[in-house]
């Protein structure tokens, strides 16, 4: 495994907000400056091919990168940006129950208002 590759593996395995290539771009760079965008792009592709980390997505955004691969659902918050897991299991059973399908892989994105951003909304709402 090059070094640029663990670099880039070890940036997407401790971002906790699913980076795009650009934002695991940015930090690769503080650590190894010479490192080129087309680089991160193709380790990021390769790793995604290889099964260490998992692509999501979203239509309208940059592709994000996901260290997670057990399946579960992604919520894009409109106001922040921030990507979010939620999981997916009691949704899988609900569908399966009122279609008789049998789901095999689920790729859900959803666009919300996160908590955080709500809470933002409250404070403000008080304070006018
Ligand atoms: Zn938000
Ligand atoms: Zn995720």
């Amino acid at each position: 495994m090059t070094k640029q590759r663990l670099l880039i593996y070890k940036i997407v395995s401790e971002s906790c907000c699913h980076p795009t290539a650009e934002m695991v771009y940015e930090q690769a760079k503080s650590a190894l400056p010479s490192i080129a965008l087309g680089t991160v792009y193709r380790n990021l592709n390769l790793m995604v091919e290889d099964g260490e980390i998992r692509r999501i997505c979203i239509p309208g955004e940059p592709d994000r990168f996901d260290k997670t691969l057990a399946p579960h659902g992604h919520m894009l918050c409109v106001r922040c940006g921030k990507v979010i897991d939620f999981p997916v299991d009691a949704l899988d059973r609900n569908i399966e129950e009122c279609t008789g399908a049998q789901i095999l892989s689920c790729n859900v994105s959803m666009q919300v208002i996160c908590v955080d951003c709500l809470a933002n909304d409250d404070f403000k709402g008080s304070v006018s």
